[in-house]
Parts: structure tokens; sequence; C-alpha cells
């Protein structure tokens, strides 16, 4: 089931996505009564995808981000792929939504994308055992984590390389039925392909690091895990759009912008 949170008229809910590019009419959005995060109805009403706007599909009170968790990618930065996983967060104003306008910083001059898997928890949860993290995960969505590669390497804590306003888009909306062990990651700028990946080549797995990170912090319901990116990172620029697709979730595509 995909799970998409949008806005239309001022209101902001949740939908279940019915249809694909295919269906007749296009997709459309089944309005739920309540939220993804407890048991919800369908409401029976139904709205055109293409009418609403599509918001973050969860608002996470934080997002923990994994670095060099594809061996390709650490050596193509110069580094080893670490003994423990190297943990980080992107605070929750750096999220934003699918064609939500990335900000190009003006600290930096060199920002990179990076298209990773994001897990969307569905619960409270700490010190998940190996066999329970299916029962913490509500789903998956498409992460951008969008990184300002030359503060990264000047400054020893990554908090503003990874964590200025829009540096990390989400979406399109959270499939809730996936297996995250063997999935193609895309990413392409103005259509051309950057990165190509696939989920079973992560050191370490999202049981892996679903253990891991709760075994330090408690997770809330719309936290997200970003798992770390495939090889091929590289520079945006002003103008740009960059689309990151995960098979059997679907694209999340932002355009570059400069700041005002
Ligand atoms: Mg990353």
């Amino acid at each position: 089931m995909r799970i998409a949170r949008f806005s239309l008229d001022g209101n902001v809910a949740f939908g279940v996505v019915e249809g694909d590019a295919e269906t007749e009419g296009g997709p459309v959005l089944d309005i739920i009564k309540g939220h993804p995060f407890a048991e919800f109805e369908r409401s029976g009403q139904k709205l055109p995808l293409k009418q609403v706007r599509l918001l973050p599909p969860v608002l996470p009170n934080k997002v923990v981000g994994v670095g060099r968790n594809y061996a390709e990618h650490a050596r193509e930065l110069g580094n080893e792929v670490p003994d423990v996983p190297v943990v980080f967060f992107k605070p929750s104003t750096a999220v934003c939504g699918p064609h939500d306008p990335v900000t190009y910083p003006s600290f930096s001059s060199e920002v990179h994308y990076e298209a990773e898997l994001a897990v969307v928890i569905g619960r409270l949860c700490k010190d998940v055992p190996r066999e329970r993290v299916k029962d913490v995960i509500l789903g998956y969505t498409c992460g951008n984590d969008v990184t300002a590669r030359d503060i990264q390497r000047s400054e020893s804590q990554w908090a503003r390389a990874k964590g200025f306003d829009t540096s990390c888009p989400l979406g399109p909306w959270v499939e809730t039925e996936l297996d995250p062990s063997d999935l193609g990651v895309m990413c392409t700028v103005n259509g051309e392909q950057r990165q190509l990946g696939r989920t079973s080549e992560m050191v370490r797995s999202v049981e892996d690091l679903v253990v891991h990170i709760t075994g330090a912090m408690t997770l809330l319901p719309g936290d997200v895990i970003l798992t770390g990116t495939p090889a091929g990172v590289g520079p945006l620029a002003v103008g740009d759009e960059v689309a990151v697709t995960i098979e059997g979730i679907g694209t999340l595509t932002n355009k570059v912008v400069k700041r005002d």
C-alpha cells in the first residue's frame, strides 16, 4: 500500500494511492480517516493525485543518517567502510517534499546529491531485537541526503554539511509492503543517470541499522533512517532537476534553486 501525505485547499491529510500512470485518468488518493500510525479506515472519498500537492510523507522528529554504507561509495570519497556504522542526524527542518525546491546554501560551493532508501518508523521503539525489526517499520520511501561536500570535508561534525534547510527531500509516498533487501536505487540529474546501485550492496542491512540505532536511542513514529548512498555521487548546480528513483516505490523529484 502506498500512503501519501498531501494538502488541498489548506487542509493536510493522508491518503492511499490507487492506480499508477497507466490508470485511466491517472492515480487517485483515497483519503484516510485518521493517520497511518494507528489502525485507520479509508474514507472512500477519492481525489485525483494530480489535483493535490504532495507533502513529505511524514514529519519526522529526527532523521538518522548512516554514512559509508556502500563500499564502492566509501572508496570513491577516499574512505574505508567503518567497523561501526557512522551515524549522524539531519534536523526535522531539513525535510522537504516532492517537487519542493532544494535551496543551494550560501556557504557552500559543492553540493552533492545522494540517493538513498529511507526507512519510515511506524511505532515508538527502543532496543529492537532483530526478529522484531519488521514490526517497527511502517514502510519505505525515497530520500536524497543532499550534502555540502566542501563543508563536510572542512568540518568534523556534519551538522551544517548535511543539516541545512531543504537538505532532506523525502517522498513521494510510503510503500508499506516492500522487501528492502534488493531494490534498485537510481539518481538522475536533468534526466541523466548519475547513480545506479542496489540495496543488496549495503554493508549493513535495514535490520542491522534498526538494531544498531535503537540500541542507542528511542525512535518515534515518523522518524526516518537514511540507509546510505551507492557510488556515483556528484555535484548539483542551481537550476538542476534531481530525481531519486527506488524500485517498488517511485520517484522523488526536486529542483535546485538559488537562495533569494
Ligand atoms: Mg548519505
